[in-house]
């Protein structure tokens, strides 16, 4: 954390401070969250972006919300558009050998994936937020810094983008929710914090299609040449990734090659060809996880991406960043509104358990979408008996589907 020190410049604050209960750093999924969260409980707090309101709702990224995670939205009084207009997915496709299998999932666990993008979720809390529960919110912030969350006085200070004067927040808490790279958690006390990472070796062409599904459902092509996967995100819109080598450079794939690869490695039998569309985004994703604990330090909550990524691979992030919000925001409200200490004090075991179970099953699916094209031809082997085994066994089948969806009783 840095102290604020006298500075000749810009940085030194130069307005008077102002004082919240809780000073929410990034207007994410998780942050938003918590500060709807805190209003509704009528707590002051102040939430802080960078971007703009247009960015931060137009940045296409995860679409796939589970159904505990919508029923929590619901709770709070923000789920209306999502329940309105979300698709709702019931099964999945794998393509191995040739051949499609369609994985009935809701048929096991009677739950269901809706399918959201992301931008019109962040549209949805960022209205509920500032325009209809009065939250302050403030947009461009530039360097924002985290002042003694060790003691009971925190601070957060920023620039002001209109006038390039730091602003002083005086606050009881922080909540970190400035996603992968942000400032919260690198600014954790050295020492004090464990990150645990983990590197997959791969990457993903992350793209986006303007071009409508071509199936009615999420499509896993587990090939020789790499994985392929198709997630519908609405009537004129398909996410589509293809496994490529770290750090390549999306140049390298124009328009014919990906939908090319994109035909091999999702081809089945009896398959309707794939629709194909102009390419609106193309990325290459350096697949990792981390995972920061614990998720307080002192009077600063991490929540989301900040503390813990989970790579596209099992389509969870935003889910784990929408429980850890729930928690948090309920938490904060409960201390601030009643004195109650026990929401904040189990936080973080509470967000932990659940995120390691889903990392666990990011790295085993990990294996079933790259194994084959590994090289290797155990490894090969073992995948394709991993895959088959959900298709022949109920038992493997019923804890796929549990872990797919998210719907474990305890974790
Ligand atoms: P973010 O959404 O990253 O929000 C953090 C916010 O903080 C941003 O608005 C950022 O601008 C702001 N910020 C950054 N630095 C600062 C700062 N210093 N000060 C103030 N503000 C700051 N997850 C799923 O569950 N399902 C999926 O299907 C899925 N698909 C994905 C596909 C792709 C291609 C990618 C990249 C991710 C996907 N994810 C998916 C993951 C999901 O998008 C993230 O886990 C989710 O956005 C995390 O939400 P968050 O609020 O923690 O962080």
């Amino acid at each position: 954390m840095t102290h604020i020190s006298p500075h000749p410049n810009s940085s030194s604050p130069s307005s008077s401070p102002q004082r919240f209960p809780v000073v929410v750093v990034g207007a994410g999924p998780a942050g938003l969250t918590v500060g709807n969260i805190l209003r509704a409980a009528s707590v002051d707090c102040v939430v802080l972006e960078t971007e703009t309101r247009t960015s931060i709702q137009q940045r296409p990224r995860a679409g796939v919300v589970e159904e505990w995670a919508v029923r929590g939205l619901e709770e709070r009084g923000l789920a209306d558009n999502l329940v309105q207009r979300a698709e709702r997915h019931t099964v999945c496709e794998f393509r191995f050998e040739g051949r499609g299998y369609r994985f009935p999932y809701t048929e096991l666990t009677g739950r269901r994936h809706f399918v959201y993008p992301q931008p019109l979720l962040v549209t949805d809390l960022v209205r509920e937020y500032a325009d209809v529960r009065g939250g302050d919110i403030r947009f461009g912030v530039r360097d924002v810094r985290l002042h003694d969350t060790d003691s009971d006085r925190p601070s957060v200070s920023y620039l002001c983008p209109e006038t390039g004067e730091r602003r002083l927040l005086h606050c009881d808490f922080v909540a970190g929710c400035d996603g992968a790279r942000g400032v919260t958690r690198a600014g954790l006390p050295p020492g004090r914090a464990r990150q645990a990472r983990h590197d997959y070796g791969i990457g993903w062409l992350a793209l986006l299609a303007e071009a409508p599904p071509s199936s009615d459902c999420v499509l896993f092509g587990v090939h020789d040449n790499g994985f392929a996967g198709h997630m519908p995100r609405s009537p004129e819109m398909t996410r589509y990734y293809l496994q490529c080598p770290p750090g390549d450079d999306p140049e390298k794939w124009p328009h014919e090659r990906v939908w090319s690869e994109l035909r091999q490695r999702l081809a089945a039998a009896d398959a309707p060809p794939l629709i194909e569309g102009r390419l609106l985004e193309k990325r290459v994703l350096d697949m990792h996880d981390y995972v920061v604990e614990p998720m307080r330090f002192g009077r600063l909550f991490l929540a989301g991406d900040a503390a813990h990524l989970t790579a596209p691979i099992a389509a969870k992030g935003m889910n784990l960043a929408l429980h850890d919000a729930f928690l948090l925001g309920d938490a904060l409200a409960a201390y601030v509104t009643k004195g109650e200490e026990s929401g904040l004090d189990g936080y973080s075991e509470a967000c932990l358990r659940r995120v390691w179970d889903y990392q666990e099953f990011s790295q085993w699916l990990s294996e079933v979408y790259h194994g084959t094209a590994s090289g290797d031809p155990f490894r090969a082997g073992t995948t394709l008996a991993r895959l088959r085994r959900l298709f022949t066994s109920p038992v493997a089948a019923a804890a796929f589907a549990e872990q797919y969806l998210g719907t474990a009783e305890r974790f």
